[in-house]
């Protein structure tokens, strides 16, 4: 039976597929197509996991058994029973083969998919004994992820993102079926890990439109939804779904007239991006010769192919913290980060790199997990970006090196999150002289680099003549800005329809940035999501702004905009606009 589950739209486009769910602690066991071939191989691996961990159990329960007092250990020996029972049960086994054999999963992403499957049958249990035992499983579940993890994979990771499958409405003809990652919650390292996955698309039941999560996947250019409140719970393993990243749409077992709908909208929007790809080497100049600089965002190196690919003029915002997140405690030196800065550098090919220094915390934990451990807390007011760095000095002037030393090969400019008082401004540019000192004590190069700092804070944006005493240029990160005007945490779904780019007092904070930058001669950006949202466009260049930072997929739609307008018409447009109670997009 066909039913729609309602989100969030956070990247656009529609895909269709299978829905593979995945359990938020398992993102990071390996997801890949394996070819029919080495199917044999994948079973063996699963055996011989389980024939070692029954092993496991045997000789645990054996020195149970040799130990004194018995009796202590009747519930532990009671576990493990349990443990091997559901190891020896063919049904499991079954399972696991069932997603090797028809799907051409890897070993390890059968089991899981089979755990999933499963453990939505021990949940809807009435027995609360039964469904207790739904732990046992997935512990069994992690010792076998456990062992296979010692026994590498003999597959190679096949490119291809899809596998051929036949299908009743496709009639006799075998179709390439992409996939589509359902979740809970994904943290923003895990969406990093997928961006060279196998799924053509995301699901999430938790996020909201400019959470860290959404931006990554809006990066990666493939439809997603977050937000989809019980998505995860009503979706089941393999189902076949729709995902209409525009609207916010999930559809489950669409029918056949459904699909060809949507099936003919992707082609639609296919011409329309070949289309827009003839704008790559077009200046973006308004009608009235206003040249507009247009830059990329990007959380890795290997963007910057697709930077150039639209014909970004620089990147205009590089969250450094994806180097530092999801790596269990241990952070890149000095020389690993010099190599990836140096990489996004030449990657450019001498066009300028704004890299900001590292903003975790928040949604951006530094390991998965950690932000469950301050839930009491409201981390987006805690320690995060520039607090965190300044309590970190030793980290913050490595990274400082690093930035700097990349500088020797090609323009870097280095930007500065969630500055809010100038005591932190102060400290900030001291400890760049600082490592600059270091740098000139061991011999090391490093060019002329610019510092910025991010507009994300209402204080900030209120004393931001102030700031550009300090600065070479600012870059307004509207997405936090939004958040801490309105006092609405990004990440809530629940606050999602209180997110508002247009409320008086937003656009009152970034008019008064963008004019004051004007007035002091010095660049002013935007890098937050709305730069990338073509609604706003015309009402940010009424507002002055000549500098653009976004996502390399929405850059030639926003380009398009820009070739249409005439900012001396849409000044007076922005300035009604900003003398209304009830603002509206500038069409
Ligand atoms: C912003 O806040 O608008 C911004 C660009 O930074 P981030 O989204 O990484 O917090
Ligand atoms: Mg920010």
């Amino acid at each position: 039976m066909s039913f729609c589950v309602h989100g969030i739209p956070v990247s656009r486009g529609v895909a269709f597929g299978r829905a593979v769910l995945i359990a938020s602690s398992r993102v990071d066991v390996a997801h890949y197509f394996i070819e029919a071939d080495q199917i044999n191989a994948e079973i063996s691996r699963v055996r011989h996991a389980r024939n070692e961990v029954m092993a496991e159990i045997s000789r645990v329960q054996q020195q149970l058994q040799e130990l004194p007092g018995r009796e202590a250990h009747v519930e532990l020996a009671a576990l493990l029973d349990v443990h091997l029972m559901m190891l020896q049960d063919e049904q499991m086994a079954d399972g696991v083969k069932y997603w090797i054999v028809e799907r051409h999963y890897n070993a390890e992403w059968a089991l899981t998919s089979h755990l999933e499957v499963v453990a939505r049958q021990f949940d809807e249990m009435e027995d609360p004994y039964l469904r207790e035992r739904k732990a046992d499983l997935e512990q069994v579940v992690e010792r076998l992820l456990r062992v296979m993890r010692g026994v590498a994979s003999p597959v190679a990771h096949p490119p291809s993102p899809t596998r051929k499958e036949q299908f009743e409405w496709a009639g006799d003809e075998s179709i390439e079926v992409p996939l589509i990652l359902v979740a809970h919650d994904l943290s923003p390292a895990d969406m990093l890990q997928f961006k060279q996955s196998v799924f053509a698309g995301f699901v999430t039941d938790v996020g909201g439109k400019t959470s860290h999560t959404a931006i990554v996947a809006r990066s990666m250019d493939i439809p997603a939804v977050v937000g989809a409140r019980a998505a995860s719970t009503i979706i089941q393993q393999d189902d076949w779904i729709v995902i209409d990243g525009n609207e916010g749409v999930v559809i489950v077992d669409p029918s056949p007239i459904i699909l060809a709908e949507y099936a003919h909208e992707q082609r639609q929007l296919e011409v329309e991006r070949s289309r827009l790809h003839r704008l790559r080497n077009t200046p973006a100049v308004t009608l009235d010769g206003q040249a507009i600089e247009l830059h990329v965002n990007i959380e890795q190196a290997s963007d910057c192919a697709a930077a150039l690919k639209v014909g970004a003029m620089g990147v205009g915002l590089f969250r450094s913290e994806f180097l530092f997140m999801g790596r269990k405690g241990q952070l890149p030196n000095e020389e690993e980060q010099y190599r990836a800065y140096c990489a996004a550098v030449t990657g450019m090919q001498g066009l300028p790199v704004t890299i900001r220094t590292i903003d975790v915390g928040a949604d951006k934990p530094l390991n998965r997990n950690a932000r469950h451990a301050d839930d009491h807390l409201n981390p987006a007011l805690g320690l995060r970006a520039i607090r965190w760095s300044l309590a970190e000095p030793a980290m913050f002037l490595t990274q400082l090196r690093a930035i700097l030393r990349a500088s020797a090969h090609g323009p870097v400019r280095l930007l500065i999150p969630m500055l809010t008082h100038v005591r932190e401004i102060r400290q900030t540019l001291a400890l760049i002289d600082k490592a600059k000192g270091q740098l000139n004590a061991k011999g090391q190069e490093y060019g002329q680099v610019a510092v910025g700092a991010m507009i994300e804070v209402p204080a900030a944006a209120l004393m931001v003549d102030v700031f550009l005493r300090y600065f070479d240029f600012l870059s307004v990160g509207t997405n936090d800005l939004i958040q801490y005007t309105l006092a609405i945490d990004r990440v809530d779904e629940s606050v999602a329809h209180l997110y508002d780019p247009m409320h008086p007092a937003v656009l009152e904070l970034m008019a008064r940035t963008i004019a004051a930058g004007h007035a002091h001669g010095k660049s002013v950006s935007v890098c937050g999501e709305l730069a990338g949202d073509v609604s706003m466009t015309r009402l940010l260049l009424g507002l002055g702004l000549r500098s653009f930072s976004m996502h390399p997929s929405h850059l030639l739609t926003v380009k398009q905009q820009i070739l249409r307008a005439d900012t001396c018409k849409l000044k007076v447009l922005a300035q009604q606009t900003l003398a209304s109670e009830d603002p509206v997009p500038l069409r």
